[in-house]
């Protein structure tokens, strides 16, 4: 590690000094940076030259060709050179000010615009009769032919120009940070330090697969020569960043496929019988299908790493019970950790009651959370520790130190996106090597699950149990909210219960909070005051939080109006109807989890969704909602609407923190990855030797929090 941390002090004195030269350096010591733009460049998170060679371009304007100004069509984007004729400024009716500039190419005149920036026309009447090159969006206007806003830059016969007569980068911004400076920047900073830049993919490997070496792949990605070459760069580039993250789930993969490492679990006889005894259902084909994956895995003698994925409402729950029945009737415990209290709370009333139905409970259950009072909780954690619980459920508190299992073999993980890999690994700690299942309700659209979890087996449960009802969604704007209330109240009268789900306020919990009191009251006063509306939210008590779901539960609420701690989980087959307030405010996968609370019994459940819909990309989410409940469609919609770095929190969780691979588009280079990844692993699994000497250390720096325990 030690030839990438530059001491300090000698960059400062002389960050231009090749002897001191480092992709190290602070940013701010950067030609051309200096501490303002730094901070704007912070925020791109840009604190180092290493840092701003990653700042890839979202994408690049051909603009090697100029375009004759007569032959210009609506709509296009284009690049001229032209000669400038006069500028003027202009003022329109909302006393806005248009800076008009006309330029001449021979062939015909332009009018560049720009609002409100009136100190433009001294600079353009000082360029008159200079040529300059503009880019931009060809308009038809009030002057012609026009380009509003265009970039430009005058046109000098023989300097390098950065933004014109070539491929052009244009890189994402932030406030005060223009294209044509940050172009600058990376272009002085390539010139200095590119010769720094390490390769670490082994020429054998860029030979086999036609890869670029990294030097030419970092430049030609910020200025490229062509097309080609920048498809090229980004090819090497892209494959680099997903080889390395496949190379870190390979690893992991590995060192846990060990055999002899996990425990074999034998089937415990009358398992089929039993469990059929504690089931008050049948079990549907998917979810037999599962229990017979999960129960051959548990029975290897590897560890078992295991991702459960099943739309809402898809019954995860009593597979989970299944394995824990496999582990305890072996004599192990089992642990099952939910993301809230509500949550875990739930699974603790559902799985006793299952058990409870067995005649004979020997199965013992306890519930550890972190609001149990400290007696309780002694008593709780002494049962765990005797091993006298068979089957521990609870939210974080299983993790924290002080809780030791007896003979913990199995470990469940509900609702896996809400943990971190990390949380995952520390709950494993508290077993040797234990079997671990990770139930996500989320569906993940196949190519993102063999990237964040290329080192879990998949289970899918793609089915859900017989007569269940398409939930009817519709979207409502603000003035049509009386008559949602109307059908609400219809639906009540039937004997239905409702969700209504508060807006979110994500910049604030005490607002959020406020917004759900406030609308808890106003429907208790003004819309029902014949009913019971319940409140529930982040901020209440815990105790009062449970009487709340117990209420609900029992039918005693008729309304819960509730901010998104009901997200996740939650389950009271009555509840068939939901509305949720500014339905906008949401993304597609939180949209479609809040919306799995109904649907979950015998009667046609409702959803409906208020907002104005005022942007493309709300009215697209709010049609995507009311026209399918797949769960697979939704979330490969939100992959697209979002991008994959936002998706679910995987950001957050620190597994997926991709730069430049896209991952619909590159697909194919994924799967090239996967490949090579896997089997270098195979062959190579520590990646001894010479050629792997960068590759191993880039590995080790990028994914380090990943627990690499074989590469050290
Ligand atoms: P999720 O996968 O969202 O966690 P749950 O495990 O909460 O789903 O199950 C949803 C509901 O479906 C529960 O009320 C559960 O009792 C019920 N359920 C699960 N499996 C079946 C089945 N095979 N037949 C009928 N109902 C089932
Ligand atoms: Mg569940």
């Amino acid at each position: 590690m030690a030839q990438f941390t530059a001491p300090d002090a000698q960059v400062k004195i002389a960050s231009s000094s090749p002897a001191y030269r480092s992709l190290d350096t602070e940013i701010q010591y950067v030609k051309g940076v200096g501490p303002r733009l730094a901070g704007a460049l912070n925020k791109l998170d840009i604190f180092s030259v290493r840092d701003l060679l990653r700042h890839y371009p979202r994408r690049h304007e051909d603009r090697t060709h100029f375009a004759r100004i007569a032959s210009l069509n609506h709509g296009e984007s284009a690049t001229i050179l032209g000669t400038v004729l006069s500028a003027d400024n202009v003022k329109t009716r909302g006393s806005l000010v248009i800076t008009k500039v006309a330029v001449d190419d021979g062939s015909g005149v332009i009018a560049l615009t720009w609002f409100n920036q009136k100190w433009l026309k001294d600079k353009f009447i000082k360029l008159i009769g200079r040529r300059i090159v503009a880019f931009g969006t060809v308009q038809a206007g009030r002057w012609g032919v026009e380009m509003a806003t265009p970039e430009w830059e005058v046109y000098e016969e023989n300097a390098d120009p950065l933004s014109s007569g070539r491929v052009v980068p244009v890189y994402p911004l932030t406030e005060g940070l223009f294209e044509d400076q940050l172009r600058k920047i990376i272009k002085g900073a390539l010139d200095l330090y590119l010769p720094l830049v390490e390769e670490i993919l082994p020429e054998e490997l860029r030979d086999r697969l036609d890869l670029m070496d990294i030097q030419e792949a970092v430049r030609n990605i910020h200025f490229p020569e062509s097309i080609e070459m920048m498809e090229a760069a980004r090819k090497r580039l892209v494959f680099e960043e997903l080889f390395l993250l496949q190379l870190a789930l390979a690893i992991r993969k590995r060192s846990m496929d060990a055999p002899g490492v996990g425990i074999s679990f034998a089937m415990p006889d009358n398992f089929a019988k039993e469990l059929k005894e504690i089931l008050p259902f049948e079990l549907t084909n998917a979810q037999k299908r599962v229990v017979k994956e999960i129960a051959a895995n548990m029975t290897r003698p590897q560890c078992m790493n295991r991702l459960l994925q099943g739309d809402v409402g898809s019954g995860k729950t009593v597979v989970a019970l299944a394995a824990m029945l496999i582990a305890v009737r072996n004599g192990y415990q089992a642990a099952l950790m939910a993301p809230t209290e509500i949550l875990a709370e739930q699974h603790y009333l559902g799985i006793t009651k299952m058990l409870g139905s067995l005649g004979v409970l020997d199965i013992s259950v306890d519930l550890l959370k972190g609001s149990l009072r400290s007696k309780q909780r002694t008593e709780v954690i002494q049962r765990i520790a005797s091993g006298q619980t068979k089957i521990a459920i609870g939210t974080h508190a299983l993790i924290q130190e002080g809780v030791e299992f007896h003979k913990l073999g199995l470990v469940i993980v509900d609702e896996q996106h809400r943990f971190g890999v990390m949380q995952r690994a520390a709950l494993m700690d508290k077993g040797l090597n234990p079997d671990m299942l990770v139930m996500t309700a989320t569906p993940i659209p196949r190519t993102l699950t063999l990237t964040v979890y290329g080192d879990l087996d998949v289970s899918i449960i793609d089915e859900l149990p017989p007569g269940r009802k398409k939930i009817r969604t519709h979207w409502k704007q603000y003035g049509e909210r009386r008559k949602v209330y109307q059908a609400l109240r219809t639906l009540i009268d039937q004997g239905r219960q409702a969700y209504v789900v508060c807006p979110l306020i994500e910049e604030s919990e005490k607002l959020q909070v406020r917004a759900a009191t406030d609308l808890a009251e106003f429907l208790q006063t003004e819309m029902f005051p014949d009913l019971k509306i319940g409140l529930l939210h982040g901020q209440m008590k815990t105790d009062d939080k449970d009487a709340m779901m117990t209420a609900f539960r029992a039918g005693e609420i008729n309304i819960l109006v509730s901010t998104t701690v009901i997200e996740v989980g939650v389950d009271v087959p009555n509840a068939s109807v939901m509305v949720v307030e500014d339905a906008d405010r949401f993304g597609l996968a939180q949209l479609h989890q809040l919306r799995g609370r109904v649907g979950r019994g015998e009667e046609q459940s409702f959803c409906v969704l208020i907002c104005e819909g005022n942007s493309d990309d709300s009215i697209k989410r709010m049609q995507i909602m009311s026209s399918t409940c797949d769960g697979f469609v939704i979330a490969e919609e939100d992959l697209r609407l979002r991008g994959p770095g936002e998706f679910y929190g995987t950001r957050q969780s620190g597994v997926l923190d991709l730069g430049i691979a896209d991952i619909f588009r590159d697909v194919p280079i994924l799967e090239i990855a996967r490949k090579e990844a896997f089997a270098l692993v195979d062959k190579n699994s520590e990646l001894r030797g010479e050629a792997f000497k960068a590759l191993r250390r880039q590995l080790l720096r990028k994914y380090e929090s990943f627990q690499l325990a074989v590469v050290s």
